[in-house]
């Protein structure tokens, strides 16, 4: 044990649980329901935190922090500690009858802990925070067709593993939130005591809870209960303003082509030259037509759901189009986070295209201050990078953006952000004259600014030149692996390293290593080991261990733990765009009638950008 650390960190621990006790008795109006309340923490517990009436389990490395951590570090672990003390109450006081309504008291958990949390960190900007954490892997999920409603049927709990994914954390939460915009906070409070109240120490479902809330509101939430949690996928709008610009047309489908509505109420921003207006749509019916007050002509964008707090795609219209394309730098920092979504999922639908899409993103990059709005584009750029640009795109754009890059990197005015732009470099990086430069900091010849490697990130960082200096394979291995310290890691490390070798037929034995289950027993090394495997520079030649991937998604359902199927899938899957990967998944499935459903549906979700990108190749067969 590392006494002074327990030290550092237990006077906060002790009040981060005080407060959230406090908070949740006065919220509930119960006082704490158990004899005792004791927590324990497990070094390397596999999950963040396990709640359990009286007693809390946590991953020590989530509450005993380093020294001078920073905020989001500090506010992970008072959500953390706050999300399994309202457990107490929401899954322990009243536990979910069966595992179909296992979304609902994680739901709860996490609304609890934002609530209690977010205003001891008035310097985040939560509501932002909240649309970059939950609707990007939402809307990963939820536009493929292997997406599911939240609330799903179980017949065995042998499969339960296979319910937990992005819909429960992070569309549910989404759907929480506009529950409570509906009926209003104080009545939603109401309505939970009244919940908690009936059910003490018993069982209940999701509609129980929503037969109790209906009562309290003259809206009527069973029918918006019925789609929000029962179905899946999500609405399709598409507002256009009038030629002549003083009407704007809102229409909203079903994907599915099941004329099912997703009431909401959305807010659309409509700017015109001198005044921006805000209007409120209530999304019932299938088209709506709005007559603002109009500014002066013209108007210069539309931006639906401007408060980020609707949710569908929104198809962009041409005239907005046109001027998001060209900067969003006029937008407020929560509008821009709506705006890169709603491009993105514009891009997903052939609205947008890459390079359009890659051009936005070095011109915003040159000039967005706000961390989390800099953290969500360069995930989308590496992407774009992975899995929507091929070689020659790749190859275009690799003089703008490494040039950016390295700038931002050498001008960072923190460790924390010099991080976040010179990793994003070494994973896009193409040139040769940059990957030099890499390569000097590796060495240590050369120092980037603030930047900070410690021996993890300097890891990462020689994965990224092996790779790329295939000359230099060895001679980096051999170095790398000198300088790493502890004896868990330079197990990874030789575990990982085969995959990144040069020789093919060592990268072919590696694959195959993994088809007995004693070789997948480090499931995170695994997943390393083939996104080094699949990674763009490899292909087309790496296409041959799609097929066997997926022939062994079955057995490692059985096997491995409940995440890793899923990402098993993302990992095989996430690099290509070529149309004849795209034949390997669908003949796979098409020549298996009896594949069972619940892995279909994860192989359909996680091909979902290579078949959207293999769209955009149609070519390279
Ligand atoms: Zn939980």
């Amino acid at each position: 044990t590392d006494e002074k650390k327990v030290r550092r960190n237990r006077n906060e621990v002790f009040s981060l649980h005080e407060n959230a006790l406090e908070w949740m008795e006065e919220y509930t109006g119960i006082p704490y329901p158990f004899d005792k309340f004791d927590f324990v923490l497990i070094p390397s517990f596999q999950y963040g935190g396990m709640e359990h009436p009286g007693s809390v389990f946590y991953s020590d490395t989530r509450v005993l922090l380093n020294e001078a951590p920073d905020l989001q570090e500090q506010l992970g672990r008072a959500n953390l500690i706050a999300h399994e003390t309202s457990h107490i109450w929401f899954g322990d006081l009243v536990t979910m009858e069966w595992f179909d309504d296992v979304w609902l008291k994680e739901v709860f958990a996490g609304f609890m802990a934002d609530k209690i949390v977010n205003p001891s960190f008035p310097e985040i900007d939560h509501d932002l925070l909240f649309l970059l954490n939950h609707y990007p892997p939402a809307y990963e999920v939820d536009r493929t067709a292997g997406t599911h409603p939240v609330a799903q049927p179980l017949d065995n709990l042998r499969n339960a593993g296979t319910l937990y994914g992005n819909i429960i954390y992070h569309k549910a939460p989404i759907a929480m939130r506009m529950l409570e915009q509906i009926m209003d906070e104080p009545v939603l409070r109401k309505g939970l005591q009244q919940y908690l109240n009936t059910y003490a120490y018993g069982n209940a479902t999701w509609k129980d809870l929503i037969r109790i809330l209906d009562q309290l509101t003259a809206e009527d939430l069973q029918a918006w209960g019925k789609i929000w949690i029962g179905e899946p996928g999500m609405p399709h709008f598409h507002v256009s303003p009038a030629a002549n610009g003083r009407t704007i047309l809102l229409l909203a489908g079903d994907p599915a082509g099941r004329k099912r509505h997703w009431p909401q109420t959305l807010y659309l921003l409509a700017a015109w030259e001198n005044r921006d207006t805000c209007l409120p749509v209530k999304t019932s019916r299938d088209k709506i037509r709005l007559e603002p007050q109009p500014g002066s002509l013209p108007l210069r964008y539309i931006l639906p759901n401007s408060n980020g707090l609707g949710y569908g795609y929104f198809r962009i219209d041409s005239l907005s189009r046109q001027t998001f394309l060209k900067g969003l730098q006029d937008l407020t920092p929560l509008q821009r986070g709506v705006c890169w979504i709603n491009l993105w999922e514009n891009l997903m639908h052939r609205q947008v295209e890459p390079g359009e899409l890659l051009d936005l993103i070095l011109r915003e990059l040159a000039t967005e201050s706000d961390r989390q709005i800099i953290r969500r584009i360069l995930s989308y750029a590496h992407t774009l990078f992975r899995q929507f640009l091929d070689p020659a795109a790749r190859e275009k754009w690799a003089a703008p953006l490494e040039s950016l890059l390295r700038e931002k990197t050498l001008a960072a005015s923190t460790p924390d952000m010099a991080r976040t732009w010179f990793m994003a470099l070494s994973n896009m990086t193409v040139s040769e004259e940059t990957t030099r430069w890499l390569a000097r900091v590796w060495e240590g010849k050369e120092q980037a600014g603030h930047l900070l490697l410690p021996e993890t990130d300097r890891t990462e960082l020689a994965y990224e030149l092996m790779l790329r200096l295939p000359e230099r394979y060895e001679e980096i291995r051999v170095r790398q692996r000198a300088s790493i310290t502890h004896p868990d890691r330079l197990e990874q490390f030789d575990f990982v390293v085969p995959a990144l070798s040069p020789d093919p037929a060592v990268r072919d034995s590696c694959f195959a290593s993994f088809t007995l289950a004693e070789n997948r027993e480090h499931e995170p090394w695994v997943l390393k080991s083939l996104t080094w495997l699949h990674h763009p520079f490899r292909q087309p030649r790496s296409e041959q261990y799609i097929l066997p991937a997926l022939e062994l998604l079955e057995e490692i359902q059985i096997t491995g733990d409940i995440f890793f199927p899923g990402r098993w899938l993302d990992a095989t899957l996430g690099t290509y765009n070529s149309r004849s990967a795209a034949n390997t998944v669908s003949r796979f499935l098409d020549e298996r009638p009896g594949y069972p459903e619940n892995l279909r549906m994860k192989i359909l979700q996680s091909s979902d950008k290579l078949f959207r990108a293999s769209a955009w190749y149609p070519e390279n067969e």
